[in-house]
């Protein structure tokens, strides 16, 4: 094979700078696809700028020079040059480019792309593009691609060194994708595909390039999901089906019924837990929907059939809380449950451990402590992963290496969008909770001012005075020089002392002690604080009922999806929530545009699909590890359609 530095003009210079932009084979380069395409087949007349008032239109036409005329005096004298088509004349200004009236002499004709606008009564143009008439000119009369530049690297110089790339490989480039798939989809051999997105020969076989390689990168990405989760289908030894009549009685014992995604759901799950092979299954749900208590209970027919479980947390807090949810739960039914955390240690810590690996504990409750290679079990049959977009990819997995053929759920809040799902399907089960539990009122967001927040404090009072608490977010601990945010110990001082001093507060965030928030969190749960003064702390899973407000200070500081969240820890009943985002006075036109989504909408699903559009799939927590980043042409929210296709075609051929 070829290598770059036998391809004219690549000298040390070029190649060293190819290789930082990582391009280091003629392969990489043939893949260095161009950003966008000057489309110079067709001629577009001079006129076609007189057209429109106002704005500028893209000219590619074949003109004459009339004349030169300079404007400005001395040195700062400019070249304008008069020239005309067969349909209107026009002023090339040749700004620093005086030089331009040598070769484009009174008289000439040549091919000229630029974009032209009216101004000072005539048409005219300062940034163009030319070349002298010719019968088989070098970048006119066809499509131009225009490669992304970085330093010495021109769009130019990659269209040089591009053609002598597909001479020597593009033209011999292997198919990928199935000779079936390519007829059946009507896709182009590979060489041909990557001749025409790099020269396109006409616009249609532009477009059939472009759809031939966005297919086959969605058809490798696919075909690797499948593959990698065929190797992780390990056949596990559970020959019995799981008695289910422990879940049922917990279930019964409820004191409110389980709304009907919750019970399918859980269904699911225990389906899964008969197949022969391991299911991973995302189990999301808007905020507040009851995922933890399908978690639960899910967990129990695998208890009663003598398997261990494990619950991860992503914040101690939210740990805590789930293990005070399931202390409650399961009263009475003899599950043996244990807390562990970062901050266990000592003989307490290796009596725990060792009970574990004898089988005596049943459900391990904990943060990403859980984890650790010291945590051993007996017999792992299921783990849930809360709030998994918190966790990396690599404690996910060695979670579940802890157990032979342990079958996991991971719970998010923050939901895939449903663009992304279907790119998702191939490796992981899917399970959506929308019914939410029956009385909750859609949370009311009001935006406010900065300045206006007294009104705020008058709303917060009323809702304090029918005994109901509220929750104060700040977006940083304490005072930053730089910027002049208000702070949570700043805000709890003003409202205890100043605004609401006959009610409680609170202040927690995550320098204080372990101890400390968990006095402050358990105080607030039981109502002794009403108000609590926070950080992004509370973000996750925090769930107490009587709180009814949230607000959020600087909320423009915020992403879109740990406002949702945020304001996901009220309306968790059925009284009347409310949500205030106070907003500074510099708002840029994204902060405005995500005030104006929240205020819009409580449907965190859309939230999702908003966030994705605003901040690109890279962000998009969880999903970074799947590899949307690398593909070049297909993009995970136009090519949804594509994506299914595949996966059929895929299936179809038997891959
Ligand atoms: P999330 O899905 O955000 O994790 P939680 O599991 O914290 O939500 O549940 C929110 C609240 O709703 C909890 O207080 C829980 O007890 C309550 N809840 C869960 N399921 C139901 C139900 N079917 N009916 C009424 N309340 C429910
Ligand atoms: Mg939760």
């Amino acid at each position: 094979m070829a290598s770059l530095s036998s391809l004219k003009g690549i000298g040390q210079i070029f190649l060293k700078e190819l290789n930082e932009a990582g391009i280091t084979s003629i392969k990489d380069l043939l893949r260095y696809f161009p950003r966008d395409y000057e489309f110079r087949d067709k001629i577009v007349p001079l006129a076609e700028a007189l057209k429109f008032g106002g704005g500028a239109v893209k000219i590619n036409t074949v003109c004459t020079v009339i004349s030169h005329q300079y404007f400005g005096s001395g040195w700062k004298k400019t070249l304008k040059i008069i020239i005309q088509d067969n349909s209107a004349s026009a002023s090339l200004i040749c700004f620093g480019r005086n030089f331009l009236g040598n070769t484009l002499q009174t008289g000439k004709k040549f091919f000229l792309s630029g974009s032209f606008q009216i101004r000072y009564g005539e048409l005219q143009c300062s940034s163009f593009d030319y070349e002298p008439y010719s019968e088989n000119p070098k970048s006119f009369g066809k499509i131009v691609p225009i490669y992304p530049s970085t330093g010495k690297l021109t769009s130019k110089f990659f269209r040089k060194i591009m053609l002598q790339a597909i001479e020597t490989e593009g033209r011999y480039a292997e198919d990928l994708i199935p000779e079936k798939l390519i007829r059946m989809n009507c896709l182009l051999p590979k060489n041909k595909a990557l001749e025409n997105i790099h020269f396109p020969e006409s616009r249609e076989m532009l477009a059939a390039s472009i759809k031939t390689l966005k297919y086959e990168e969605l058809f490798l990405f696919q075909k690797n999901i499948k593959l990698s989760m065929e190797k992780r289908k390990i056949k596990k030894e559970r020959p019995f089906a799981m008695p289910r009549k422990l879940q049922r009685e917990i279930a019964q014992r409820l004191p409110f019924s389980l709304t009907e995604d919750q019970i399918s759901v859980i269904n699911m799950i225990y389906a899964d837990s008969l197949k022969k092979e391991n299911i991973s299954r995302i189990i999301q749900g808007d905020v507040g929907c009851g995922k933890t208590l399908v978690g639960f209970l899910s967990a129990v027919p695998y208890i009663e059939a003598g398997y261990q479980t494990v619950f991860a947390a992503p914040t101690e807090l939210l740990a805590k809380q789930h293990m005070k949810t399931a202390s409650e739960l399961f009263k009475g039914t003899g599950i043996r449950l244990a807390f562990l955390s970062g901050r266990l240690t000592g003989k307490k810590k290796e009596l725990l451990l060792e009970e574990l690996s004898d089988g005596k504990i049943d459900m391990l409750i904990g943060t990403h402590a859980v984890f650790s290679d010291a945590v051993n079990f007996k017999n792992l049959g299921f783990a849930v992963i809360d709030e998994q977009q918190r966790f990396g990819v690599l404690q996910r997995s060695a979670l579940i290496e802890k157990g032979d053929g342990t079958d996991y759920i991971m719970m998010t809040a923050t939901p895939i969008p449903r663009s992304l799902e279907t790119a998702f399907l191939g490796g992981m089960e899917i399970s959506t909770i929308k019914t939410v539990p029956p009385g909750r009122r859609p949370i009311i967001t009001y935006t406010v001012m900065e300045e206006n927040e007294n009104k705020v404090y008058e709303r917060i009072r009323k809702e304090l005075e029918k005994g109901f608490q509220v929750y104060f977010v700040c977006p940083l601990i304490e005072n930053s020089e730089k910027l002049d945010l208000k702070n949570a110990c700043k805000t709890s001082e003003i409202l205890s002392r100043d605004i609401f001093p006959d009610y409680p507060c609170g202040l927690i965030h995550s320098k204080m002690g372990e101890e400390e928030k968990e006095e402050i969190m358990s105080d607030f749960a039981a109502g002794k604080i009403k108000i609590l003064i926070a950080t992004s702390i509370v973000e996750v899973g925090v769930d107490v009922k009587k709180a009814t407000s949230m607000v959020i200070e600087h909320a423009e500081r915020f992403g879109l999806s740990s406002l949702h969240q945020l304001r996901g820890r009220v309306g968790r009943s059925d009284i009347q929530s409310y949500a205030f985002l106070i907003f500074g006075k510099e708002l840029s036109d994204n902060a405005k545009e995500r005030l104006r989504i929240m205020k819009q909408t409580n449907d965190g699903f859309i939230i999702a699909e908003k966030d994705l559009q605003i901040r690109g799939p890279g962000d998009i927590a969880g999903i970074e590890q799947s590899g949307f980043m690398n593909f070049r042409l297909a993009d995970i929210i136009n090519d949804t359609d594509l994506i299914k296709q595949i996966r059929q075609d895929i299936e179809y051929a038997g891959i």
